[in-house]
């Protein structure tokens, strides 16, 4: 069975086999697929590439709502600031988990043929 990145991510399955669960509690990362047995927790900082992930969902999840504010709400743009960062502290469990298994994914995917 294949599976496309974007159904994988949000399925939370491994690149490798799309049986295994990357996550097995909201954020807790298996160490190893328990399908296939291959290794998630790779060496120390292997994830931090995720955060480039993560900075771009935060960003883009940020925009409409500065537009709608601003433009329709009218706000001041302290108080937009202010519900944009409410916003992604909110999101980052969110934004941790998706762009931790989009890195995973990412990862195999440019590596699979070489
Ligand atoms: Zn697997």
């Amino acid at each position: 069975m294949n599976m496309g990145i974007i159904s994988g991510v949000f399925k939370n399955k491994c690149p490798y086999c799309y049986q295994g669960d990357v996550f097995k509690g909201f954020l807790t990362m298996n160490k190893r697929c328990p399908s296939c047995d291959q290794v998630f927790l790779k060496e120390e900082g292997y994830y931090l590439g995720s955060m480039i992930a993560a900075y771009f969902f935060s960003a883009f999840s940020v925009i409409p709502v500065f537009v709608v504010g601003a433009f329709y709400f009218q706000l001041e743009i302290n108080l937009l600031i202010l519900i944009g960062s409410i916003q992604v502290i909110v999101l980052s469990p969110i934004l941790y988990r998706y762009s931790t298994i989009l890195w995973l994914w990412l990862e195999t995917i440019f590596t699979k043929n070489t």
